[in-house]
């Protein structure tokens, strides 16, 4: 059976159609081997949390959101899973925000480079960073090629979005400065919990809710944004994700 011949009553299609995504994504060239695995664990966590959003997560999208529209340049590092199961969301959210994007990869290639960014344009995509070879630098607070950057896009950011990160770089982020929000359903990786903002959701669940957060949180002043960002305390919203995953499991 192909994913065709699955109602959208299927009690599990969501799940199933994200599945069917990244699969075509790895025919593609946009999703790495690697990436099907990061899926799985996803989808492990997804499971123990009742597959919804939890008010612990709806609290960290309003703080994402401000902390967005606070930032002189936030940029939004997008990777082949992102490109394969949102790509639409990724086109909007360039359009309501002051996000800019870049691709930026765990395993780099040019030729996934290439398919991710055909990806995005046919998904309406605008300007995206990460591609020129002569604009890549490298975050000083790593060593190997997993560390490279755009110097108009990562290098010179204040805040990072980066949804379904890698420990490592997360980490190098924070500690080259950068605010980061961190979109990743396992509230004990090393990326959730170093982020400034850490949004314990699906990616797929996270986007249209931010980019509607962000429309509203627009039409508040700045001194307004900045009380939510006070307000915010990123450490108790991981506890709060962790028990539920615990009362799960
Ligand atoms: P660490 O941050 O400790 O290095 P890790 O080794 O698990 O954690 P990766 O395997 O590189 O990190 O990244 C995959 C992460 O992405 C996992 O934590 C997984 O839960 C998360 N993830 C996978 N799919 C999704 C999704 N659709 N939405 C949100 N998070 C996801």
């Amino acid at each position: 059976m192909s994913f065709k011949d699955v109602p959208p009553s299927h009690p599990r299609y969501q799940s199933l159609l994200m599945r069917h995504l990244i699969a075509e994504g790895g025919k593609k060239g946009i999703v790495a081997d690697s990436g099907l695995i990061a899926h799985g664990r996803g989808e492990a966590f997804d499971y123990l949390l009742g597959e919804k959003t939890a008010p612990f997560a709806e609290k960290a999208i309003e703080a994402a959101a401000a902390l967005i529209l606070e930032s002189k340049r936030p940029i939004l590092s997008v990777n082949g899973n992102l490109a394969a199961l949102c790509p639409d969301d990724i086109a909007e959210i360039q359009r309501v925000s002051p996000l800019g994007i870049e691709v930026n990869l765990f395993y780099r290639t040019p030729k996934r480079e290439r398919a991710i960014f055909r990806h995005l344009k046919r998904h309406g995509v605008k300007s995206i960073l990460g591609l020129k070879k002569s604009d890549t630098v490298r975050l000083s607070s790593m060593d190997h090629a997993r560390r490279i950057v755009d110097k108009n896009g990562i290098a010179a950011a204040d805040t990072v979005i980066i949804p379904l990160e890698d420990g490592d770089r997360a980490e190098a982020l924070v500690r080259d400065g950068k605010k980061t929000v961190v979109i990743d359903l396992n509230p004990l990786s090393r990326s959730a919990v170093s982020g400034t903002v850490t949004v314990v959701d699906n990616i797929v669940r996270v986007m249209p809710l931010l980019i509607r957060k962000i429309k509203e949180t627009a039409a508040l002043t700045p001194s307004q944004r900045q009380e939510i960002l006070a307000a915010y305390d990123n450490r108790a919203v991981l506890k709060e994700a962790e028990a539920a995953v615990r009362r799960h499991s």
